[in-house]
């Protein structure tokens, strides 16, 4: 259950309340989070807490964390290029400053648990069918023979996937149901909405926007899970279907 979010300048009166302690006792270490003490003060996720709230019962237990507060959170890990969870976990436990940047009371952060619960809301995708999707067993992936050089890029595993996407769209069809529509919505209003209002995007309706894509690394193995038997009878190398664990990563 989620009965309301903090707004930003209550977390603002916050940043004020904590920090002027923490420059006694840190004043370096501070010092050295001032791009993202700026990127927080800046940041105001106001127009993120109508998205949020109704991807929380109404009733139960209440949640322990601001959603707002896990969001931004995870801006400050990315701003700081922490590649994972567990590690920024670890770091907002240990480390007074990242907490307060974040809107945490120091020594009262977030698990591992906590932030993959709001990424589970955040995905609007139906839970039965990511669980079908990771069960479904897919043949094992075929390595390339050559290793990549460095700077070389990987050719298109889907080509001509983006005109394909441009005439879906010229024809009229909308991509409503996608996952992620609700981040996306969530960058819109509290970022590009903003920068709109800040004059940064001085005509949006003549705005161009370019896409890029990049590699994106994952916690589950390329080589995916064996599920046959072929082991028992002394074949260690099979081609059987195999099970991945993430589904999306290919
Ligand atoms: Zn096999």
């Amino acid at each position: 259950m989620l009965l309301t979010c903090r707004c930003h300048s209550e977390f603002q009166q916050f940043l004020r309340k904590r920090l002027p302690s923490l420059a006694l006792l840190e004043p370096i270490r501070l010092l050295s989070f001032s791009s993202q003490l700026a990127k927080v003060w800046l940041l105001n996720l106001d127009p993120a807490i109508p998205l949020l709230l109704p991807r929380y019962s109404a009733s139960g237990r209440p949640a322990v964390f601001d959603p707002i507060d896990l969001l931004r959170s995870l801006v400050l890990m990315t701003s700081l290029k922490v590649p994972g969870i567990s590690q920024w976990v670890a770091m907002l436990k240990h480390d007074k400053v990242l907490a307060i940047l974040s809107g945490f009371e120091p020594h009262k952060t977030p698990g591992v648990g906590t932030f993959y619960d709001f990424f589970h809301r955040c995905w609007l995708e139906d839970r039965t069918k990511i669980r079908n999707r990771r069960r479904k067993l897919r043949p094992p992936l075929v390595r390339p023979k050559d290793r990549m050089k460095s700077g070389q890029k990987l050719t298109p595993k889907h080509p001509g996937v983006v005109g394909r996407m441009v005439k879906r769209a010229l024809q009229g069809r909308s991509f409503s149901l996608r996952p992620e529509r609700l981040i996306q919505l969530i960058f819109a209003r509290s970022c590009v909405n903003r920068s709109i209002a800040l004059g940064l995007i001085p005509d949006p309706l003549a705005l161009m926007v370019a896409g890029d894509g990049s590699p994106l690394r994952t916690g589950s193995s390329p080589a995916g899970v064996k599920v046959c038997h072929c082991r028992e009878q002394g074949t260690f190398l099979c081609s059987c279907p195999r099970r991945y664990s993430d589904p999306d990563a290919s």
